[in-house]
C-alpha cells in the first residue's frame, strides 16, 4: 500500500543502518552474531497505518538453546574479570550507544508506534540504568554476621548464572535496559526475549553493548512468540532465574513454568492505579497530573493512573477541566514532532480497549470526552488511534473500574471522605502505584501509608528512578526492580562458616552449635 510505503522504507533503512537486514531480517543476537529466526513467520503491523511493515521469523527452541549455552560460557568469562573491570566495561559498553540514539529512537517509534519524543526519552533511560548499575559492580560486598567468636560467618552474593528475561511491547528499550543492567552487574549472563511486536531495539542495544566491551555472548536476544520462543526460554534447563515484565495472564504462565523446575521468578505486571484528588488539592496541578498519568503513552503504561478518585465537592469541576485538557492533546502520527499521543500499539489491544468502553457504556457509564477515533488525523493514520477518553457514572464493581484497560481511558469516581477514598483505592487486586493530591501534609502521608501499592506519589505522578525500588503488591506481581533491591533479585546469598575456636568440635543435632 502506497500510504505505508514511507514507513516501510524508513524501517528498512534503519535496519540497514544497524546491519540487521541481509535480505532476511536478522532478528536475534546470539553469541555475538545477528541471525534470522528459524520458526514461523511473524508480520509486524504499523500501529499508525494498520498496514504490514515487515516479516521476520520466530527464533524457535534451537536458537534459544544456543543462546543459553553462549550466556553460560560468557558468564564464566565475565566473572573471571575483577569487579572493577566489570564496572568499567559496563560504562564503556553503554557509551557505545552514543551517535546511535536518534536512530534507536526512530526504530522504536516506527515499530512501537510511540511518539518520537517519548522514544528519545527512553534511550536516555538506557544510559542512566547502565551507569547506575555499573557503579554497583565493585560495591556488592557481602556481610560479616556477629555469630559467637567460636566462628566466623560471612555472606557472599552469588550470581544465579544465566537469567531468562521476557519483556513487553509498551517500553521495549526501557524494560530491556532495566533488567539487563542489574543482571550483568550482579554477574549473570542473560537471554532476553522482547515482545514479538517490538523485536529490534533490544537486538541493537545488545549488539552495541558488545561492541562497547561486554564479552561476546553475555547478553543474547531471542525474538519470537510467547508459546514458542518464550516457553522454550522459561523451560530451558540452563536458566536459573526468570524475570518477566508483562500482563498478569502471561505472568502466571511464566511463574508456573518456573515452579515446575523450582526456578524463582520476578513478576512486574499490570496495574489499575488510583489517583486520589482531595478537595483541598491544587486543582491546577492535580488536573495536569491526572492527564499525564493516564494519557502519556496512550495509557499503555503499567503505572497509568487509570482510576481518578475525586472528592465529591470538586468532582464536577475536576472532570470538566480534565475533559477540556484531554480534548486538547495532540494525537497524531508517531514520527511527527508535535505528537503527544500516538496510536495503540496493535489490533488486539485496540479491540480490547474499545470493547471495554462499549461494555462500560452498556453497563451505565457515560463518556464525557473521547470514546472513538480522534478527528483531524492525516489520511495515512488509519491504524489504532483512539481519542483520550474519560468516563463518569462508573460503579466500582464495573469491569472498567477493576481491570486494566491499557489504553487512554480514564474512569472518574467521586468519594466522600478520607476513609472512603482509601477503601475505593484498595478495591482492586492490583497494587502497582497510586497518587494522593492534597495540601494537607499529614493527610498525604496518612493516606499514602494505607495504599496497597508498590509506588505512591504525593502531589505528583510518574516520578521513577533506577535508584528506587519498583514493583507490585497483589496481582501487580512480586519481586522488585531498580535500586539495591533490583540488584539483589539477581544474586543468591551464600553463608560461609569458619571454625575459629582453638578446639573445634562439630555438634550433633540442630539445637546445639553456635
Ligand atoms: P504480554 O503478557 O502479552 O507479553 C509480555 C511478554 O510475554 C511478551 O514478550 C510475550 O511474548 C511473552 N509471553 C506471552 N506468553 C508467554 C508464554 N507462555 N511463555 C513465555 N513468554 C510469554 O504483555 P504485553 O501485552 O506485551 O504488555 C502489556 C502488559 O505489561 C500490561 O499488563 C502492562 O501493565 C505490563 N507491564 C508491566 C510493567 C511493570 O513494570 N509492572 C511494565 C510494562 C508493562
Amino acid at each position: 500500500n502506497r500510504l505505508n510505503q514511507h514507513a516501510r522504507e524508513r524501517l528498512s533503512a534503519l535496519l540497514d543502518g544497524f546491519e540487521l537486514q541481509g535480505g532476511t531480517p536478522l532478528s536475534n543476537w546470539i553469541d555475538g552474531t545477528a541471525c534470522p529466526g528459524e520458526g514461523e513467520t511473524i508480520t509486524l503491523i504499523d500501529p499508525a497505518t494498520g498496514e504490514a511493515l515487515l516479516d521476520y521469523r520466530d527464533a524457535g527452541p534451537a536458537l534459544v538453546e544456543r543462546a543459553v549455552a553462549a550466556a553460560s560460557r560468557a558468564q564464566q568469562a565475565w566473572m573471571a574479570l575483577t569487579a572493577s573491570e566489570r564496572g568499567r566495561r559496563m560504562n564503556a559498553a553503554v557509551r557505545s550507544l552514543e551517535g546511535h540514539e536518534e536512530a534507536l529512537a526512530q526504530l522504536e517509534s516506527v515499530v512501537a508506534g510511540k511518539p518520537i519524543r517519548d522514544c528519545r526519552g527512553e534511550v536516555g533511560k538506557v544510559r542512566e540504568m547502565f551507569e547506575y548499575y555499573a557503579g554497583w559492580c565493585d560495591k556488592q560486598h557481602g556481610e560479616v554476621i556477629p555469630v559467637p567468636t567460636s566462628h566466623l560467618n560471612y555472606v557472599r552474593h552469588v550470581p544465579y548464572g544465566v537469567v531468562g528475561q521476557i519483556t513487553p511491547w509498551n517500553a521495549p528499550m526501557f524494560t530491556c535496559a532495566w533488567q539487563l543492567a542489574p543482571a550483568i552487574a550482579a554477574g549473570n549472563g542473560v537471554v532476553l526475549k522482547p515482545s514479538e511486536l517490538t523485536p529490534f531495539t533490544s537486538v541493537v542495544i545488545a549488539r552495541l553493548l558488545e561492541q562497547g566491551g561486554l564479552p561476546k555472548g553475555l547478553v543474547n536476544i531471542v525474538n519470537g512468540l510467547g508459546p514458542s520462543t518464550g516457553a522454550a526460554l522459561t523451560g530451558n534447563e540452563g536458566i536459573s532465574k526468570l524475570v518477566f515484565v508483562g500482563s498478569p495472564q502471561s505472568g502466571r504462565l511464566i511463574a508456573e513454568a518456573g515452579a515446575r523446575r523450582l526456578v524463582p521468578s520476578v513478576l512486574e505486571l499490570g496495574g489499575k492505579s488510583a489517583n486520589i484528588v482531595f478537595a483541598d488539592a491544587s486543582l491546577d496541578a492535580a488536573v495536569a497530573g491526572a492527564q499525564a498519568a493516564i494519557f502519556a503513552a496512550a495509557g499503555q503504561s503499567c503505572v497509568a493512573g487509570s482510576r481518578l478518585l475525586v472528592q465529591r465537592e470538586v468532582f464536577a469541576e475536576v472532570t470538566e477541566r480534565l475533559a477540556r485538557a484531554a480534548a486538547g492533546i495532540e494525537v497524531g502520527l508517531p514520527g511527527d514532532e508535535a505528537t503527544r499521543m500516538g496510536p495503540l500499539q496493535n489490533a488486539r489491544q485496540y479491540a480490547h480497549v474499545t470493547r471495554m468502553i462499549e461494555d462500560a457504556v452498556a453497563a451505565g457509564a457515560r463518556v464525557i470526552v473521547g470514546g472513538s477515533r480522534p478527528a483531524g488525523l492525516p489520511e495515512e493514520a488509519r491504524g489504532y488511534f483512539l481519542a483520550p477518553t474519560v468516563l463518569v457514572d462508573v460503579a466500582p464493581e464495573m469491569e472498567i473500574a477493576r481491570e486494566e484497560v491499557f489504553g487512554p481511558v480514564l474512569v472518574a469516581m467521586p468519594f466522600d471522605d478520607e476513609a472512603d477514598a482509601v477503601r475505593l483505592a484498595n478495591t482492586t487486586r492490583f497494587g502497582l502505584a497510586g497518587a494522593v493530591w492534597t495540601q494537607d501534609p499529614a493527610r498525604a502521608h496518612r493516606v499514602a501509608a494505607q495504599l496497597r501499592a508498590g509506588t505512591v506519589w504525593i502531589n505528583g505522578y510518574k516520578a521513577i528512578s533506577v535508584m528506587s525500588p519498583f514493583g507490585g503488591f497483589g496481582d501487580s506481581g512480586f519481586g522488585r526492580s531498580s535500586g539495591i533491591d533490583g540488584l539483589r533479585e539477581y544474586t543468591l546469598p551464600q553463608s560461609v562458616w569458619v571454625e575459629t575456636a582453638s578446639e573445634a568440635s562439630v555438634a550433633m543435632g540442630y539445637g546445639s552449635g553456635v
